[in-house]
């Protein structure tokens, strides 16, 4: 009576594979609603969650919601072809996108298909869209930082190579900015870039790839749109794609930084999808599935363990806030699965800190691991200048006479502000920031007037580049400040200050007159 393991194995296996033959079935179905980018299909009952279905005219969709009388399919294209008795195929395929080296530079729709009229894209490798996320074991700490180039970034917000840094704010506060910045300031790195616009204007796009060319950043970035005025099963897509072209960087042992620019939107397209289903709306109408979606998708952010080849995909979401409530549905849904928030307001903003990073509530909860020595060094004296100035200041406004000690902490901390504000496509290597933060640590700073704090940068800069390659070179190429580069570098500004600077800024004829 007792059956012996192996014949177990042998009956399995054997049905396993008329399973995999089934599988193989085609299966034919009827239209029997369509509207809204959404079809309803009678007769698919061997039709799988996911599964990519063909109308006529090689239109594609992707099957959703599986119920007993019918399949609701989401339609990957324009619905217009397609009425009421069309035949449905099942493909037995899940969605695939194009991978490999012949997309960067590309701009592609959320299939993987160029739009940008330069041809077909030169590669025959795919991948299916939806795979798993790497599991813990294959995963190692972040380790390496992934600078921005912007100095509040990396000096106080330090990013990990591998980690997901959630950027969030209202409209209008240098978001996109952000992440455009970081792409540029990859280039000439081993980072790949990826900026996925989901639900964005097609001229809002536009321009980033427009800002990306001229910087020189599209040679080694791969965009990816699905704009406002697609479909929203494609807009809904568009992420998944991206960050499968991604891993297939990441698994080849290259690193990836991704950009989902932004998620507030594709929750919005999520939704209209979802209630065109007739799926149950749950909190602010929101499918209750919303939250699994964004964390299966910024789980894939990771950092390969040395068996699976050391490379990395770094993830930067963007979530749009309304009038900087953070405590919406979506906000706090993604603000719970990423390792950290760079928080940016309106009020800073239009004070004309720009960028208008909120120091004081932002934070990178991996990042300072993987954070150079020599950030590392001088981030720490800035931090806590920031906090005592942002502490003080509240309450100066109403004090009429501060001591010493108390003026002193405010002037120093009114200059370090200075210090952090940044203009656009300016991203600006570890040691040029190191040595400026460093000018401002060591009081270098406190008798400039905080309009000349930027000249006294550049300046600074271009003579320390110029009499004292020795210094930044070891910089440059150790990231290290050690105390005797510390030493050499205060030496060096000494000589700059007393010297080679004025306070008063030069007439325009004589500005070129640095030294
Ligand atoms: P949206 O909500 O429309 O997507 P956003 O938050 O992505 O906006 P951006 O488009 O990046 O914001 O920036 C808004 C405006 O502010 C742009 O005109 C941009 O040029 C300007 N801006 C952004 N960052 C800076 C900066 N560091 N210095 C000066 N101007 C900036
Ligand atoms: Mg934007």
């Amino acid at each position: 009576m007792a059956t012996r393991p192996e014949e177990i194995t042998a009956i399995l296996s054997k049905e396993l594979e008329s399973y995999k033959k089934d599988l193989h079935m085609v299966d034919v179905g009827t239209v029997t609603e369509v509207g809204d980018g959404i079809a309803r299909v009678y007769g698919l009952e061997g039709c799988m969650a996911g599964e990519m279905v063909q109308f006529p005219g090689d239109i594609y969709g992707i099957a959703l919601n599986l119920e007993e009388e019918n399949v609701g399919i989401v339609i990957l294209g324009s619905d217009q072809g397609i009425k009421e008795g069309d035949q449905v195929k099942t493909t037995g395929r899940i969605m695939e996108v194009p991978v490999g080296e012949a997309l960067l530079g590309r701009v592609v729709n959320a299939l993987g298909a160029p739009i940008d009229g330069k041809g077909p894209v030169g590669t025959d490798a795919t991948r299916h869209i939806e795979i798993k996320a790497p599991g813990i074991i294959e995963r190692q700490p972040v380790k390496e930082p992934l600078d921005t180039g912007i100095k509040a970034i990396d000096s106080m917000i330090p990013i990990g190579r591998g980690q997901r840094e959630l950027i969030i704010g209202d409209r209008q506060t240098g978001k996109t900015a952000i992440a455009v910045d970081s792409i540029i300031n990859q280039k000439g790195k081993d980072v790949l870039c990826i900026y996925v616009a989901i639900g964005q204007k097609q001229s809002t796009v536009a321009q980033v790839v427009d800002t990306l060319e001229k910087n020189g950043a599209m040679d080694y970035t791969i965009v990816v749109c699905a704009t406002a005025a697609e479909p929203a099963p494609l807009q809904y897509i568009s992420p998944y794609s991206g960050v499968t072209m991604g891993e297939h960087f990441m698994e080849a042992g290259k690193h990836v930084l991704i950009i989902y620019d932004d998620l507030s939107k594709h929750a919005n397209a999520y939704r209209q999808m979802s209630l065109l289903l007739r799926r149950p709306p749950g909190r602010e109408a929101f499918p209750g599935d919303i939250f699994n979606l964004h964390s299966r998708l910024l789980e894939r952010a990771a950092k390969l363990s040395e068996a699976k080849g050391s490379g990395s995909l770094t993830a930067l979401p963007i979530i749009e806030t309304q009038a900087g409530d953070v405590t919406a549905y979506i906000p706090t849904n993604v603000i719970s699965i990423t390792d950290g928030q760079i928080f940016l307001e309106g009020d800073l903003f239009y004070a004309g800190i720009r960028p208008a990073i909120n120091v004081g509530v932002s934070v990178s909860r991996v990042g300072s691991a993987a954070q150079t020595h020599a950030m590392k060094e001088v981030a720490k004296r800035l931090k806590l200048d920031l906090a005592r100035y942002n502490e003080l200041a509240a309450f100066a406004q109403f004090a009429s006479d501060l001591d010493k000690t108390t003026q002193a902490e405010l002037a120093r901390g009114e200059r370090m502000v200075e210090v952090l504000k940044q203009d656009q496509y300016e991203p600006k290597s570890v040691c040029d920031q190191v040595l400026i933060i460093l000018a401002g640590n060591n009081g270098f700073l406190d008798d400039v007037p905080v309009n000349q704090i930027h000249r006294l940068d550049r300046e600074m800069i271009a003579f320390m580049r110029e009499r004292h390659p020795e210094i930044t070179g070891e910089i440059d190429k150790t990231l290290k400040l050690t105390d005797e580069i510390a030493g050499k570098v205060n030496a060096a500004l000494t000589d700059f200050k007393a010297n080679h600077f004025s306070n008063e800024a030069p007439a325009k004829e004589t500005a070129t007159e640095a030294a």
